[in-house]
């Protein structure tokens, strides 16, 4: 079985990302989303509720699989018997941290392969950062992020801004 591991932050999940886990989808027999802890990222939300955002954005993908781990990305590659990471890429400030991701893991695990699926178009701007920034604000976030993380965005910001918290 062809299996793959597709890991982020998620915070939230964009439609950018969830456009990347429909495309590699259809070329593994399983993906498994990995909402991982980023040590230089604050999260803005917890990773149960990036979870339950992500399986709810996904559950109309029958191969799709949303976990979480805290550790090393490698361990959780081995742990489910794979060599396979799939990213997505928008630009070429992507690319350049990518690209030091995909050799230090290698550096770590010679066997296993960083996949880079290209952004479509449409979604080349859309980042977690910049949504929540634009939801703080009151901007329109629809058909940036999937209807479920909209009016859980929209509300979390507005408090954000408000108290800091
Ligand atoms: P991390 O914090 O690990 O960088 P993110 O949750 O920000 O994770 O993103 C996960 C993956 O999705 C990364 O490979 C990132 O480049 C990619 N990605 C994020 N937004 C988009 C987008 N709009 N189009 C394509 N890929 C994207």
């Amino acid at each position: 079985m062809r299996l793959a591991i597709c890991p982020g932050s998620f915070d939230p999940v964009t439609n950018g990302h969830l456009d990347i886990i429909k495309r590699s989808s259809k070329m593994f027999d399983e993906l498994i989303v990995a909402v991982f802890h980023n040590p230089n990222k604050k999260p803005f939300f917890t990773m149960e509720e990036r979870v339950e955002m992500l399986r709810m954005a996904t559950e109309g993908i029958p191969n799709v699989r949303v976990d979480s781990f805290t550790g090393l990305l490698n361990e959780y590659v081995r742990l489910n018997n794979t060599h396979v990471i799939v990213r997505g890429l928008r630009a070429f400030s992507d690319f350049e941290a990518e690209v030091q991701r995909a050799l230090l893991i290698k550096s770590v695990d010679p066997e296993i392969e960083t996949i880079f699926i290209m952004t479509s178009g449409k979604y080349s701007f859309v980042s977690s950062t910049g949504i929540k920034e634009l939801a703080g604000f009151g901007g329109k976030i629809t058909g940036l992020v999937p209807a479920c993380v909209e009016e859980r965005l929209i509300k979390r910001s507005r408090d954000f801004i408000a108290t800091g918290k």
